[in-house]
């Protein structure tokens, strides 16, 4: 016998019982996004490899060891994408959306793939959902992203389940003099880091930070701080961010640690982490990046944006009982037709109700059965009315309308008034 087929290893269905939850997060995220005054940006899911070395920068996880990079048939090096922000970098600059200075708020969703160990919340494609602001240099865009992300939890009822960390990363230079003062004070340690962070001591120093060691955490705590090296700009930046963030009383926790794993960050970083998911539980990460754009070759154009983990969300969604009932909402009449000429009149007038009240849910029986089976169908549903349509009904134009919720009695109803009746009856219960 011939091996079932499976799918990729970390890279999942979502099953029809979960996407009700999908369209209930995408949705509640496009409606606030939207009130914000931002757009949706659709992006391709492979670009040039060379995109993502160049955006995210080698000496990254993400670039050295977690990307799916092939050759097409024409030996490009193509890429599936690990991230949004680097493409849409690429769109804007390839659009021109950013020229003469002119300010873009987008937000994208879709599927990301990485090349990770599989686990809990941890996925090789997984989805996000984005934002990313271009010429706002400003604190106060960094503030507002974060003042939506908070708007967000409370919608979705766990703001209580999720807290804010925080960091300044400074500007290039505050990063290159820090990372001098980190390598010389981890140089004298050399012998007691793990043996990831004795490598990213020559490729990215910075990243020791956030090793999840705890002998190279324990060196860490006498390591010189990120903050004593940020210059009067990147000061006033981080202040005027987290003067903002109290006056809309936004809480947040200074994390000195908190770096983010990829390398085009500056000045502003942030996370929202939880305690409910073990360890997957950052579920939004984002931060500035007013060097990228010009990485790119493109004129030096602030960004800022972040970037929510979907299935993350989703488990977080489930674990808190979250989940509002009736996402997917039972059909509000299941039709019955007994006999080939019943059911083809069934088949018009189901056509004819949609036609007419377009919120229908309207399920036909398929199949035949006998008038016990199909009315096994029509409760097992979870329909509030039974529609029969038998010869007898076939030959008075009617249908029997039978509510299956309650004890009220079955009536019979001329095809011609169906659509109001099931209106009025419908909008009062
Ligand atoms: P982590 O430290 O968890 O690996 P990261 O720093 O690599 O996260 P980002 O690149 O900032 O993550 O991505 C933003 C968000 O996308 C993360 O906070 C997380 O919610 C989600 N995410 C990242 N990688 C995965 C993955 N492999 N599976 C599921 N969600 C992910
Ligand atoms: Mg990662």
């Amino acid at each position: 016998m011939s091996k079932t087929l499976q799918a990729i290893r970390g890279m999942n269905d979502i099953l029809p019982a979960q996407t009700p939850i999908w369209r209930y997060l995408e949705g509640t995220f496009a409606e606030l996004l939207a009130s914000y005054g931002y757009s949706e940006i659709r992006l391709p899911i492979v670009e040039y490899t060379e995109l993502f070395a160049r955006g995210i920068g080698e000496g990254t996880d993400v670039v050295d060891k977690e990307m799916y990079t092939f050759l097409d048939r024409n030996e490009e090096s193509l890429t599936l994408r690990p991230e949004g922000t680097a493409g849409c970098v690429r769109a804007v600059l390839e659009h021109g959306l950013t020229g003469g200075g002119q300010v873009q708020k987008l937000w994208y969703t879709g599927p990301m793939f990485r090349y990770e160990k599989p686990q809990k919340g941890r996925y090789r494609q997984f989805h996000q959902i984005g934002v990313e602001v271009f010429n706002q240099p400003g604190p106060d865009v960094d503030a507002e992203l974060i003042v939506l992300t908070a708007r967000l939890w409370k919608r979705l009822g766990m703001a209580e389940a999720v807290t804010l960390q925080l960091n300044s990363l400074g500007s290039s230079e505050d990063r290159a003099r820090y990372r001098e003062a980190l390598v010389a004070y981890l140089q004298q340690r050399f012998d007691q880091l793990d043996e990831d962070s004795q490598r990213r001591l020559t490729t990215n120093p910075l990243r020791i930070l956030d090793s999840k060691n705890a002998q190279t955490q324990a060196l860490l705590a006498d390591a010189p701080t990120l903050a004593d090296y940020l210059d009067d700009e990147s000061r006033a930046h981080f202040e005027g961010l987290k003067a903002r963030l109290d006056a809309v009383g936004i809480a947040y926790q200074i994390n000195p640690k908190l770096v983010r794993g990829l390398d085009y960050y500056g000045r502003t970083v942030f996370e929202w982490v939880t305690d409910k998911l073990g360890a997957q539980g950052t579920v939004c990460a984002g931060g500035r990046y007013d060097g990228l754009v010009g990485q790119f070759g493109g004129k030096p154009t602030p960004g800022v944006g972040f970037a929510m983990g979907v299935e993350r969300l989703v488990l977080l969604l489930e674990t808190l009982g979250l989940v509002p009932e009736a996402l997917d909402p039972a059909p509000h009449a299941y039709l019955c037709a007994f006999g080939e000429p019943a059911e083809r009149a069934a088949l018009a007038l189901a056509e004819r109700l949609r036609d007419q009240l377009p919120w229908l849910r309207v399920l036909v029986n398929a199949g035949g059965g006998s008038f016990k089976s199909q009315f096994k169908k029509a409760d097992k549903s979870g329909a509030r009315f039974a529609l029969i349509l038998g010869d007898n009904e076939l030959a008075a134009r009617t249908v029997g309308c039978k509510p299956l919720r309650d004890d009220s009695e079955q009536q019979n109803i001329a095809w011609d008034a169906l659509p109001e009746c099931l209106a009025t009856c419908l909008e009062q219960g």
